[in-house]
């Protein structure tokens, strides 16, 4: 089934959040991406934008990433219009980015699957908090295969 960013797949509350925390949708990445509550942690708005990714909710996906750096939503459209589904989220450790950080770090491995076979996208990437809101700066793929 191909999932179109214009046309999110709706969320089912009690559904398993994609993100990989075990919890259900309603008690974990939906309230933030519907913008009910903000992400308490680097690591928190790190699995909203993964779960935004993988059900195609670009909304959350460019409310999420900091104005300096984030890129334009046609090009974000055209990147998340590919065949691609999101299959399994690995995260392997933060580096500050708790409630009382302006900075923090997550390092994580995404798994996917396209035309032609699996993936996976392993990265270290960089947020901040500014007014208490958390938003993803920029990351550095690994090229380590891992
Ligand atoms: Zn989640």
């Amino acid at each position: 089934m191909s999932r179109s960013p214009v046309d999110p797949v709706p969320l089912a509350d009690d559904a398993r959040c994609p993100c990989g925390t075990g919890e259900v949708l309603g008690s974990c990445c939906a309230p933030v991406l519907r913008g009910q509550r903000r992400a308490a942690t680097a690591e928190a708005l790190m699995r909203s934008r993964y779960t935004a990714f993988a059900v195609g909710d670009i909304d959350h996906v460019m409310a999420s990433w900091h104005p300096s750096t984030r890129p334009l939503r046609s090009a974000l459209e055209e990147s998340l219009g590919e065949e691609s589904r999101w299959l399994r989220l690995e995260v392997h450790r933060t580096e500050q980015g708790g409630p009382f950080d302006d900075d923090g770090v997550v390092e994580f491995t995404a798994h996917g699957k396209r035309e032609g076979g699996r993936f996976r996208l392993h990265e270290v990437s960089r947020f901040t908090r500014e007014d208490g809101v958390w938003r993803y700066l920029d990351g550095t793929v690994q090229r380590d295969g891992r």
